[in-house]
């Protein structure tokens, strides 16, 4: 890594008057150095927004010290550039000329002004809409366009708030492996790049050192390295590894692993069941206690206001805390980082989150093991049934195995035919983006 860019000592924004004051960012100290990719990690509300803000410049520290190499920050940082969730674009000017316009503020003159700005626009996948106006665009050509506004100005430092979180799922990724490329080939003179991500994977992807925070009051909470070369394969061990020490992270694992998932069908140990339960019924739960201001909830209230009975939201709080999305206490309940980053996830960003966490059940893995040792990786229903039902009673195992069929869909871990009764492994294209020339 090369020198420090960019310096946060004992930063802290507090909102509110005298009588109401609200922490929104509690001590943070965080280097960046040139050279690095940090993905910022944490739920909504964590002051993810208003650190960037900070560091642009845009908005100044209640308390504390902004450096940016060595020298205090004052006012806009001129290194710095943002760009957001969903892009201000200025509606009356066309795409060329919204990024023109940005090249212009530089200083750069005619004819590089429109070379260049072609030139970007190319980059990023925009050939043949440089007349088009913002509105005629798709959230995703906005988001482009952004990008290359955001690009033309060339800054030391990027910050990036969310910027894929918006985009249907084919522009995502082939904007984020744009921009990979962009970064590791060194095609932009950017030295360090700080990017506020709802993602687990793309954070790990794309980062070289991922910070979590939480909220109330927003702070970093931890940090984790990710020493993988580029491009990161998603389906090595390797990268999965990271996803899962992060995920492990955002749900504040303390129990055991072993005690809390029961042990696998064969093995010493007891096996434990799933709690049989809906996805969308799990989701539902996660998104009410998202919505609260306290993390924390009386569980006994739930009922009432899901409008559920008592055995159904026992299931549903233990299948949340199987997968590390709250946690029970003394008749709380606690949503976790991870519960509020599921709930607020994408409906794609989910499965993977529930993927990654179902595949860490023995129960899933003794499953998806016999899968893929069978015979073009397909079992029939019954095969299943017979090994399981050395494990379980009879009126146990088929709802077991329903439950099993039902979450392995869910995380596109598994396929099922009802006519044949044929489960099968689900293989999935791999989402590794090939590198594209530009
Ligand atoms: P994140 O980007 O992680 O979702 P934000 O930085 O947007 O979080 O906000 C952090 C907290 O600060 C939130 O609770 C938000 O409501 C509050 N907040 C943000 N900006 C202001 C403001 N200008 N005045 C008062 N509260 C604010
Ligand atoms: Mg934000």
């Amino acid at each position: 890594m090369g020198e420090t860019l960019l310096q946060l000592k004992n930063v802290y924004q507090v909102y509110g008057s005298k009588m109401r004051r609200f922490t929104a960012l509690e001590d943070i100290n965080l280097n960046l150095s040139v050279g690095e990719f940090v993905a910022l990690l944490g739920p909504s509300g964590c002051g993810k927004s208003t650190l960037l803000r900070i560091i642009a410049g845009l908005q100044e520290a209640s308390q504390g010290n902004v450096l940016y190499r060595s020298k205090p920050l004052n006012g806009i940082n001129p290194y710095a550039s943002i760009v957001f969730q969903t892009f201000a674009l200025f509606p009356w000017l066309n795409v060329l000329e919204n990024v023109l316009l940005a090249l212009k503020v530089k200083g750069i003159e005619e004819p590089e002004r429109t070379r260049k700005a072609e030139d970007l626009l190319d980059r990023v996948g925009l050939d043949g809409f440089e007349s088009a106006y913002p509105r005629e665009l798709s959230g995703g050509m906005r988001q482009k366009v952004g990008f290359a506004r955001a690009m033309a100005v060339e800054p030391e430092l990027l910050c990036l708030d969310e910027p894929f979180s918006a985009l249907d799922v084919l522009s995502a990724e082939s904007l984020r492996s744009e921009l990979l490329e962009l970064w590791t080939e060194g095609k932009i003179p950017t030295q360090s790049i700080l990017m506020v991500s709802h993602n687990i994977e793309e954070a790990v992807f794309l980062a070289d050192r991922i910070i979590v925070m939480d909220k109330e009051p927003g702070r970093i909470i931890a940090e984790h390295k990710i020493d993988l070369p580029h491009p990161r394969q998603r389906k090595s061990s390797e990268f999965q590894l990271h996803v899962d020490e992060v995920y492990a992270i955002l749900a504040g694992q303390t129990q055991s692993e072993q005690e809390e998932l029961g042990t696998a069908p064969g093995e010493a140990g007891y096996t434990r069941y799933l709690p049989e339960i809906a996805i969308s019924d799990l989701t539902g739960l996660l998104e009410h206690l998202d919505e609260f201001e306290q993390t924390k909830h009386d569980i006994y209230l739930l009922e009432d206001e899901l409008g559920i009975d008592s055995d159904h939201l026992l299931s549903l709080a233990e299948a949340a805390e199987l997968f590390g999305f709250v946690s029970i206490a003394k008749g709380d309940i606690e949503i976790t980082p991870l519960g509020q980053t599921f709930a607020e996830a994408s409906i794609l960003a989910r499965k993977e989150i529930f993927a990654s966490r179902a595949r860490r059940l023995p129960l899933m893995q003794w499953l998806l093991k016999m899968l893929s040792n069978a015979e073009k990786h397909q079992l029939k229903w019954n095969v299943i049934q017979t090994a399981l039902s050395l494990e379980f009673p009879p009126d146990k195992t088929d709802s077991q195995i329903e439950t099993l069929i039902n979450w392995g869909r869910y995380g596109e871990l598994l396929t099922y035919d009802d006519g044949s009764e044929i489960i099968s492994l689900e293989t999935k294209p791999d989402k590794t983006p090939v590198p594209q020339t530009i």
